[in-house]
């Protein structure tokens, strides 16, 4: 200690203050009305508009300084009632379709505030939080078909999960000691291949790990949005020729735009033969092993190297939760492991379990296990693949009422989930079309009807209907329909 600090004063010891109420019963009441609230908000989302923007004064009290004077439990609780829970994203309603995400689930919901309660670190050791953990890890494995012998970690989602099983494909890859010598010592740049189509998440993945977006070849997709077998083999032997080093082959199980879903088999064949890494982004498909219709679309996931999942998209785990899973265990540690003197392990007590943060970036890590493991518990893993099943069903009954309103126009024929189509009278050029649809989605929105996204697709603006959704009805996209249909003809016409 320096010689001039102060010494603790002797009130500060002797009166000590604790964050635990004073009586524990009067917030007792105010946590069991707190649920009841919370079921009833869930009972009713389908009442509620899913979206309303926030009002300006409201934005005004959430840039007020950090207080510094107490509140009462009560009001606290009042304020994010009425500030907080009264505005929402919106992904918990039955008519959410945007980008990609799950529609959450109370089981999870009562999962992270239990996970809360008992506070584990899953930094690791032996407790039973941490064997929740390897349990989770252990049913995604074998969900997607890996060997028993695989490892795996929970993370905060999919991006993270790519960008650890891309980590470990680069420094296996390498063929130097990447850990210890660092990008630099590379003789070759390391080429990574992917569809035109892959996530923006590996573009910041391969920046990350300092390979450079150039390192990320995007491979053009066939008809079906489907990664070119040949112009992938093409593009390999075209690097190899100019002194690359060709080192990962990603794969996407359910692309981003449209839910295409590359050949893995084949893709797994071609890393074989190329001796490279094959790595899949399940995020949005990956489950779809557990699904009885449409398994077959993810044949070959089970032989790749690495897998990144999304519990958080297909399984409606409440946000967040991704999993990273690596065919060989000793490639995942050797990737991560550091053993500091001040986490060693012990054959006794608390730190005589594993050191599950030798498998990721993550020191301390929350038990995001527990809402997986319950809801899993609750409804069995069979149920969770009949959702998936049926959120196929209903996008192909989308596809079928779009084709029966014309104007309307389908975009892609869906392979899984996502639907993209557009308002498109006859006559109009892009640019207004775009503009109708553009418009047509946020009045959407604004009116709190429902909630779908945009994207461009080869050239072509288009609306995309992404249906996560456990509380979403046949009845819902007929409303859909009708909606975007007389949205359409409105906009059109001003
Ligand atoms: C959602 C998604 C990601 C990113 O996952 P996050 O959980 O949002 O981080 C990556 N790849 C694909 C294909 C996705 O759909």
């Amino acid at each position: 200690m320096d010689a001039q600090s102060p010494r603790p004063s002797e009130e500060t010891l002797m009166q000590p203050e604790t964050l635990d109420p004073a009586d524990w019963a009067s917030v007792a009441a105010l946590a069991h009305r707190i649920v009841d609230d919370a079921v009833d908000h869930l009972d009713r989302v389908r009442e509620r508009p899913l979206w309303r923007p926030v009002p300006e004064q409201l934005e005004a009290c959430f840039r007020a300084p950090p207080p510094q004077e107490p509140t009462p439990l009560e009001d606290v609780y009042r304020l994010v009632k009425d500030t907080v829970l009264a505005y929402p994203m919106g992904n918990i309603h039955p008519r959410f379709w945007s980008w990609y995400m799950g529609s959450g689930n109370f089981t999870g919901a009562l999962g992270d505030f239990l996970a809360a309660i008992q506070g584990s670190n899953l930094g690791g050791g032996h407790h039973a939080a941490a064997l929740v953990d390897r349990q989770v890890v252990s049913w995604l494995r074998d969900m997607v078909g890996f060997p028993e012998t695989a490892s795996g970690t929970l993370v905060s989602g999919g991006s993270v999960a790519n960008l650890i099983g891309l980590t470990v494909a680069r420094n296996a890859m390498a063929g130097i000691d990447l850990r210890e010598e660092g990008v630099a010592a590379l003789e070759q740049p390391l080429r990574f291949y992917a569809s035109d189509q892959v996530h923006s998440c590996h573009r910041k993945a391969v920046e990350t790990l300092g390979l450079g977006n150039r390192a990320l070849r995007r491979i053009a997709t066939d008809a079906c949005y489907r990664i070119d077998l040949a112009a992938l083999r093409a593009a390999i032997a075209e690097d190899r020729a100019a002194g690359f080093r060709p080192a990962c082959i990603i794969g996407t199980a359910g692309t981003v735009n449209s839910g295409a879903v590359d050949d893995l088999m084949a893709l797994a064949k071609i890393a074989v033969e190329e001796d490279l890494w094959f790595h899949v982004d399940g995020c949005i498909g990956a489950l779809l092993a557990i699904a009885p219709e449409n398994a077959w679309r993810v044949k070959g996931i089970e032989r790749a190297n690495s897998v990144a999942l999304d519990p958080h998209k297909w399984l409606h785990a409440p946000f967040e939760v991704g999993c990273a899973l690596v065919r060989d265990e000793a490639k995942h540690r050797e990737t991560f492991a550091v053993s500091p003197e001040y986490l060693q392990g012990m054959s006794r007590g608390i730190a005589s379990g594993p050191w599950l943060y030798e498998f990721g970036l993550q020191t301390s890590r929350g038990f995001a296990a527990l809402k997986v493991w319950m809801a899993l518990m609750e409804h069995g893993a069979a149920k969770f693949g009949r959702l998936i099943d049926q959120n196929i069903a209903q996008a192909a009954f989308l596809a079928d009422l779009v084709r029966a309103h014309p104007p309307l126009e389908l975009l892609t024929e869906p392979e899984i989930n996502i639907v993209c189509l557009r308002y498109a009278p006859e006559g109009l050029d892009e640019a207004r079309l775009k503009a109708i649809n553009v418009e047509i989605m946020l009045r959407l929105q604004e009116t709190g009807v429902a909630a779908l996204s945009d994207t461009t697709i080869r050239d072509r603006h288009c609306l995309r209907v992404a249906i996560c959704n456990h509380r979403t009805r046949p009845e819902d996209l007929s409303l859909l329909i009708s909606q975007v249909v007389g949205l359409g003809r409105e906009i059109a016409q001003s």
